[in-house]
């Protein structure tokens, strides 16, 4: 199978953990017979100290032409970096801000999952982990909501006053409630849609609606939790979630919730979509400028992150799980980045890292 593949490296840690996600690809390729090419492109950071601006038309329009693009983190600190004396539509994040806007990645996908061999960075008691663990897999709406409704800062009354928006129409609600059903039918079969219904006038059709879609799945259990309530249950009993469906603001603050629970940053991966098949696949982590190329970073990410690309994208499951185990091998073989290292296991760079997950493709 031939594909074609967007590589954004980005900035900080983006081209070392990019570099060893494309390595794993390139051994999936030798083993299945596919061919991926790649275009590079330029976003945040590193798009404006090539063009002055953090996204640009020509972007746009190469990542157009991809089957996928995988990225890795941009943005650098904000204390010490130039980027960050621009203004806020000029800073690395308006890109990443301007992409998803531009290709329509209306779906935010993020899994928290808890690998057995990394128990022990969980920062929740034995108790509430049980045996089992948790999996879990949050379904942000990412193009709506609070973040792109109308805002402005004014005087009235003589008192400074800010006014941020949060609209939502049903069709917006539709698309990714399907998105959130269509996963729960290939995993535990449970959605909990998360709002605050109580309160606001968009989560009262955000809870109409998506009671409207489950009609349509009826293999699938959906139940209705207020946000205040989820938040503790993340941490209470992360157990019982099987798939988060969510709006923007809920989400954004929800899904890195989860993912400190699993106390694994470095092992978080994502994808945000668009109608089609089309996605920019991400780790869940920013680019930790702190050890940015000092080749210490988790690129597992990262590499996960290209999982779900062949997964969701490229509709290649078999070799998506063959990442995936490579990646649960490399853990129970007792290879660890120094961020999820433990007393007993083997300390790796990022390069030998993605070195075990791609020979163990
Ligand atoms: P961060 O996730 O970059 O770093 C937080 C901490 O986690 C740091 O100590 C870092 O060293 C560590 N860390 C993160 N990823 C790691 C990895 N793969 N391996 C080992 N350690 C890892 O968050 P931050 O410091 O708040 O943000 C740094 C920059 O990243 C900022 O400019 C921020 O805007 C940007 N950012 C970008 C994205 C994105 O590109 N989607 C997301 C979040 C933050």
């Amino acid at each position: 199978m031939n594909r074609k593949i967007g590589l954004i490296y980005g900035d900080g840690i983006g081209p070392e953990i990019v570099r060893e996600a494309k390595k794993v690809l390139d051994a999936v390729c030798a083993k299945y017979g596919h061919t991926f090419t790649y275009e590079r492109l330029l976003l945040g950071g590193e798009s404006i100290d090539a063009n002055g601006y953090p996204l640009t038309d020509e972007t746009v329009a190469a990542a157009k032409t991809c089957d996928a693009v995988l990225m890795g983190s941009i943005g650098g600190d904000a204390k010490t970096s130039p980027w960050y004396q621009l203004e806020p539509s000029r800073r690395p994040e308006a890109g990443l801000l301007g992409i998803r806007k531009a290709l329509g990645l209306f779906a935010n996908l993020r899994p928290a999952y808890l690998y057995h061999e990394l128990r022990a960075a969980c920062p929740l008691h034995e108790s509430i982990i049980g045996e089992e663990g948790f999996d879990m897999i949050i379904v942000r709406e990412l193009t709506g909501g609070l973040y792109f409704g109308a805002r402005k800062t004014e005087l009235v009354d003589g008192v400074m006053t800010a006014t941020d928006t949060l609209t939502y129409n049903e069709n917006e609600i539709r698309r990714i409630a399907r998105r959130a059903f269509e996963i729960a039918c290939k995993r535990r079969k449970k959605v909990t849609s998360v709002d605050k219904a109580n309160v606001l006038d968009s989560s009262r059709l955000w809870r109409k609606v998506v009671t409207e879609v489950s009609a349509d799945y009826p293999e699938v259990a959906l139940e209705h939790m207020l946000v205040d309530n989820c938040a503790m249950q993340l941490v209470r009993d992360p157990k019982q979630f099987d798939v988060i469906l969510t709006e923007n603001m809920f989400g954004d603050i929800l899904s890195d919730e989860a993912s400190m629970v699993t106390g694994s940053i470095g092992m978080l991966s994502s994808a945000s979509l668009n109608e089609t098949s089309f996605g920019l696949y991400e780790p869940s982590h920013g680019s930790a400028p702190d050890i940015a190329g000092t080749n210490q970073a988790n690129p597992i990410a990262t590499i996960l992150s290209a999982a779900m690309m062949l997964r969701f994208s490229l509709d290649l499951d078999r070799e998506a799980d063959a990442v995936e185990a490579a990646v649960q091998k490399a853990l129970s073989d007792g290879y660890r980045t120094g961020d999820i290292w433990s007393e007993g296991c083997i300390r790796l760079t990022t390069t030998e890292m993605g070195d075990r997950i791609a020979g163990a493709v």
